[in-house]
């Protein structure tokens, strides 16, 4: 999960390296490092820690030169520690190696090579690919770069380097990310196209078994037969602002900022023609008995958020699976089967491998995806793109935002089609999805409220949340944007099953939030609140709730008005209130808010 850059070009590799990590950072951070190549060969930086961690430790050990390969790391395999972090050089310091992935047959590998003499220095799997290549080295590193790839199991993202070849970087990849980016003054590899655009939007991805030969001068691309290979260079619409914190503490904050924008631009996508338009529309359902939808984390949290919409509106059940399960649970699916994979990166590996899965049971599959290029975007049979920008966070909040509105969209037009839902009541929906950008910045323009109560939760152990229906899925994500920032243990629970276990966790002064959307349920969970209240508990009541009447329970109950909405897309707003609930108490904690711990952005091992 961990980022990687290369550059080859006219500058000094050495800041633009450092910088480019800065914005891969959100994939890992326990240890970064960077190797160039100097007067007198490599000359390598590594540093247990943040990023800025390695920045300390350049200041006192300048190296410069101008191709050169960075790395930040989530380690998978070693403790975080300088000698595990990345770049991995060869024991004959010929080759050097940066790698995002895990590698399966490492242990095997290793034991061959050093029954051969061959000396390792760290812990990690990775730095069997650097002594691997200096192992197959004969004079030719591409020849070096097929025969270590035929040889790798697992997944993999490569930066190298050699010796032999000092004005080149060579690039490979299998199942996990690797984007080609191309400037004037200099050509680049990463994991992630922030990491480049200070420099370029001009970028190209790579496929597996491609290679990527880069110099000052240009990038050529070759396929494992050394064949050149035609690609094309695309330019990204992604601006180096959108990568940037614009004035805010974290980027958390502003990215839940962003959320008027994001829905607007998500909800035209769906109304005024362009790509995910025409998906939608031209995609044929009749023939689907059966749809499955599978994601990991706030994805699936959204799968679980959609299946009631979906069920409501097209009457027709649909499951919502993790895909760490899914992947191996052998799925009852085939041929009259959409899957629906949503994944904010499309690399996430549990759901690359469940749309693999969905794929050789001859399923159809459907993806909502972020970044265009992505492996899930480009496997699936189709694919909507949220226009949530880049996201850097770790928690996401506006890519979870424009899923939600894309999964609104596709279960309304599915009812239509299905001819469950007249014509009239598509156009009033749809008139209503375009109201949410309006409604979550009102929300936004009144955040004192939140503010204030986040800062008085600091001190909890443990908050619960609940709801009924669509109110609990929402209470899901609610939850688990807590659990994820703040360090908060918190659980989600429907609200009629409380009784049935949990409510035994409830005492004096626990917080429990309750989400009331469901006018035709708020009875049912005010008696859940009150439940809780008469056992101590303080109850944070979020929703539309025009009969809420806080004053009458002695200052146990306290209430966040929700614009009108109706109860099929109230998550969309339920959730502006529990993101900014969730940073506003890890904000008052002083948490790494946009990195934390054990987390990373786009978990491409499984
Ligand atoms: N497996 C490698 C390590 O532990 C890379 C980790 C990653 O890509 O997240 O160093």
């Amino acid at each position: 999960m961990c980022g990687i850059i290369g550059y080859a070009g006219t500058r000094n590799a050495v800041p633009v390296i450092t910088e480019g990590l800065k914005k891969l950072e959100y994939r890992g951070y326990d240890s970064a490092g960077i190797a160039v190549f100097g007067e007198n060969g490599f000359e390598v930086v590594k540093q247990k820690g943040r990023l800025s961690a390695l920045e300390e430790r350049l200041k006192g050990n300048a190296i410069s030169g101008n191709v050169g390969i960075g790395h930040t790391r989530w380690a998978t395999h070693g403790e975080p520690s300088d000698v595990n972090s990345h770049p991995h050089v060869g024991s004959q310091s010929k080759i050097a190696v940066v790698h995002n992935g895990t590698i399966e047959n490492y242990r095997r590998l290793k034991e061959r090579l050093e029954q051969k003499g061959v000396r390792f220095a760290s812990q990690t799997d990775s730095e069997v690919i650097a002594q691997l290549a200096e192992y197959y080295y004969d004079g030719n590193l591409m020849d070096t770069v097929v025969k270590v790839s035929g040889a790798l199991e697992g997944s993999y993202a490569l930066g190298i380097m050699c010796l032999d070849e000092p004005d080149s970087l060579v690039a490979v990849k299998k199942d996990n990310s690797l984007i080609v980016g191309v400037s004037e003054h200099g050509n680049f590899i990463a994991s992630d196209v922030p990491a480049v655009l200070k420099h370029t939007n001009k970028v190209c991805y790579l496929n597996d078994k491609e290679i990527a030969v880069l110099t000052k001068d240009g990038v050529s691309f070759f396929n494992f037969d050394k064949e050149p290979l035609p690609k094309e260079i695309e330019t990204v619409s992604w601006s180096f602002d959108s990568a940037e914190k614009g004035g805010y503490p974290h980027f958390m904050l502003k990215e839940i900022m962003e959320q008027p924008r994001v829905l607007k631009d998500t909800v035209r996508s769906v109304l005024s023609g362009g790509g995910n338009k025409s998906v939608i529309d031209n995609l044929d359902i009749s023939g689907f008995d059966k749809i499955v939808i599978t994601a990991c984390g706030s994805a699936y949290n959204a799968g679980v958020v959609a299946r009631y919409v979906f069920e409501r509106l097209c009457r027709m059940s649909v499951e919502v699976e993790l895909a760490s399960e899914f992947r191996y649970k052998d799925a009852i699916i085939g041929d009259k089967t959409l899957v629906v994979l949503v994944s904010q990166s499309g690399e996430t590996a549990d759901t690359i491998a469940a749309m693999r899965e969905a794929k050789s049971k001859g399923a159809a599959t459907l993806s909502i995806i972020n970044v265009v290029g992505s492996t899930i975007s480009k496997e699936a049979d189709y694919c909507l793109f949220t226009a949530a920008g880049p996201e850097i966070a770790v928690a996401t909040t506006k890519a979870f935002s424009a899923q939600l509105v894309l999964l609104y969209a596709l279960a309304v037009r599915f009812a239509v089609k299905l001819g469950k839902l007249p014509p009239e009541k598509e156009i009033a929906l749809m008139a209503e999805l375009e109201t949410l950008p309006e409604k979550a910045k009102i929300i936004l323009g009144h955040t004192d409220f939140i503010q204030k109560y986040a800062s008085e939760c600091v001190v909890y152990k443990s908050i619960f949340f609940i709801g009924r229906n669509i109110d609990y899925a929402i209470a899901l994500e609610g939850s688990l944007k807590l659990k994820e920032i703040s360090y908060i243990h918190s659980e989600a629970y429907a609200g009629g099953e409380l009784k049935h276990g949990t409510i035994s966790l409830i005492e004096e002064d626990t917080l429990v939030v309750a989400i009331s959307n469901c006018g035709r349920l708020f009875g049912k969970i005010m008696s859940n609140a009150e439940q809780v209240m008469s056992r101590g508990a303080k109850v944070l009541l979020i929703g539309c709730c025009p009969e809420a009447d806080s004053a009458s329970y002695g200052g146990k109950l306290s209430y966040i008005g929700l614009p009108e909405i109706s109860e099929l897309f109230s998550p969309s707003l339920s959730v502006v209130v529990l993101q900014l609930f969730s940073y506003y108490v890890a904000a008052n904690k002083g948490l790494d808010i946009d990195k934390p711990r054990n987390l990373a952005k786009s978990v491409t091992v499984e």
